[in-house]
């Protein structure tokens, strides 16, 4: 037996599954798993690839799996979003070989810029998606997501939360992959091609999908129902919400009947039917939003159940932030009339329970070199608007006026001067968050005639999640200089690694002392998280 947690385990899941290619942008908790899948590349057979961003890492899967062999792609929650184009065609198309997409939710914002439900993907994209409980099971879903994004042509979406990801378990020893020979390329006519010849088609099967997928979710081995039938009480309890369940539950005696729901769409209504009929209250908890609860609602209307139901909208359920345990005692104080656990959970200790936050390296120097710039617009009496990109710029946040999501900055500031203000507007972003999106605006930008500048923090990489290179460090790379120039810019400097503050104070300074035009400045400082 072996202690793993949640995101090795997935990635162990994935091995055992015998996936081919595994693509990803960087972005916790899906990086965990990214990281140990290359680390055992090697010994399995797999390969694995850092994309510029999410889109591209579901179009190289998509085309692995429609040449035959599996592919997962790991993304986090707002990953998903910029995925979403590729997502909402290949629905339609579906796949040939097994495509899972491992996506990473982060109740309570943990480390990132939103707090967001990405389930709500799932009934938009008309795409089945799962949600483990236990990190075993974790290791069992994923293998199974590929075998049924087979069955079903489908691609499957595996769910899990950022606690879930750093939750350890002793498990079983890891497997060698299972043998999955090539999958023959469909190469009918239009099989791959989303047009409008056969969008409705498409569609229309795209709901027998769904519809079967109702069925064979009723019969899923992860859900289950368990607890004393004639209590007329009732919880649903999806994901690792269900676990902590558990243990908020341990020693109260109430005996509530429990469903541990593990598809979250489309859901099994044969199951909800049977859970609904025999209870007459029902409490459930999720994380984050009242997504099931929603629709556990719709499916009772649909079939004439209609319990009482407790969650987020009843306010019985903490709706902002992670779900710890002893929101769940609270909860199940109010739902249960005698709960009475053996171990009680205090708001007061929740530091205990927090997988923990992303703090920023502390003596970060973009503290100092923004600082540096507003002194140099100060002398020159001007008082830019600076907008930022997620990343180590964060650091340095109370310097800036905005900031939205990769590749954002350029547009944003753009923005700015369309509205007229009467300030400069000043883009700065990392290497990586330049290859991500800010590149397509830079070319926006030049082609707009946009008087702009806009400066690059060159650390070395995606740093602040694990230092995953850019295509500048690879041999057959692009240089963000090369593609700068490229785009036009007026004026490029390039402040390096050597250069003191004095000089990056004059490249400041005559850069804000410029006319009208597009400017760039990229400040060469490699960094390693401290
Ligand atoms: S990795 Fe370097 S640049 Fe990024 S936040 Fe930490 S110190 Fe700052």
């Amino acid at each position: 037996m072996e202690t793993i947690n949640g995101a090795q385990a997935m990635a162990w899941g994935t091995i055992e599954a015998g996936v081919a290619v595994v693509t990803s942008y960087p972005g916790s908790p899906g990086t965990g798993t990214f990281n140990t899948l290359t680390e055992t590349a090697n010994e399995f057979g797999h390969q694995t690839e850092w994309c510029l961003n999410e889109r591209i890492a579901l179009d190289i899967a998509a085309g692995v799996s429609q040449g035959g062999k599996r592919a997962l792609v790991c993304l986090k929650s707002v990953g998903m979003n910029v995925a979403l184009d590729t997502l909402m065609v290949l629905n339609m198309t579906g796949v040939n070989a097994g495509l899972v997409i491992l996506l990473g939710d982060d109740p309570g914002a943990w480390g990132s810029q939103n707090e967001q439900d990405t389930r709500f993907v799932a009934p938009m994209s008309e795409i089945p998606m799962l949600e483990p409980s236990t990190i075993q099971e974790g290791r069992q879903m994923i293998k199974w997501a590929f075998d049924y994004s087979e069955t079903a042509e489908t691609v499957v979406i595996v769910r899990i939360t950022r606690s879930f990801a750093t939750q350890e378990e002793t498990v079983p020893p890891l497997s060698p992959p299972s043998q999955q020979p090539r999958r023959v390329p469909d190469r009918e006519p239009l099989r791959w091609v989303a047009a409008l010849a056969k969008t409705m088609t498409d569609h229309a099967r795209l709901h027998q999908k769904l519809e079967q997928a109702t069925t064979d979710f009723s019969r899923l081995p992860f859900n289950r129902i368990s607890g004393d039938r004639s209590n007329h009480k009732g919880i649903i309890a999806t994901g690792f919400a269900y676990t902590k369940l558990q243990e908020a539950l341990a020693g109260d005696d109430s005996d509530p009947q429990i469903l541990k729901l593990n598809a979250l769409y489309p859901l099994p209504r044969d199951l909800l039917a049977q859970f609904l009929g025999q209870c007459q209250e029902i409490l459930i908890l999720e994380e984050v939003d009242p997504y099931l609860e929603d629709s556990v609602k719709a499916v009772g209307y649909d079939i004439g159940q209609t319990p009482k139901i407790y969650g987020k909208r009843t306010g019985d359920v903490n709706w902002v932030g992670e779900l710890f345990r002893w929101h769940i005692q609270q909860s199940l104080a109010k739902f249960l009339p005698n709960f009475k656990p053996e171990r009680v959970y205090l708001e007061q200790d929740w530091e205990q329970e927090k997988p923990f936050r992303k703090s920023y390296c502390a003596g970060c120097p973009y503290m100092e070199i923004l600082t540096f710039f507003r002194e140099e617009a100060r002398k020159l009496g001007q008082n830019p608007f600076l907008t930022g990109d997620p990343g180590c710029v964060i650091t340095a946040a109370k310097l800036l006026d905005a900031k939205l999501c990769m590749g954002s900055a350029i547009g944003v500031s753009s923005g700015h001067q369309k509205a007229e203000v009467s300030e400069r507007s000043v883009a700065v972003f990392g290497d990586s968050a330049f290859y991500h999106g800010g590149l397509n605006a830079l070319i926006h930008a030049r082609t707009t005639s946009a008087n702009l500048l806009t400066i690059i923090l060159d650390n070395g990489g995606a740093v602040t999640t694990g230092c995953q290179p850019t295509p500048d460090q690879a041999e057959t790379g692009v240089s963000i200089s090369d593609l700068v120039q490229t785009c036009g810019v007026d004026q490029l400097w390039i402040i390096e690694e050597e250069d003191d503050e004095a000089c990056m104070r004059a490249v400041f300074h005559q850069a804000l002392s410029s006319n009208e035009g597009l400017y760039t400045i990229i400040l060469r400082k490699k960094c390693h998280p401290v």
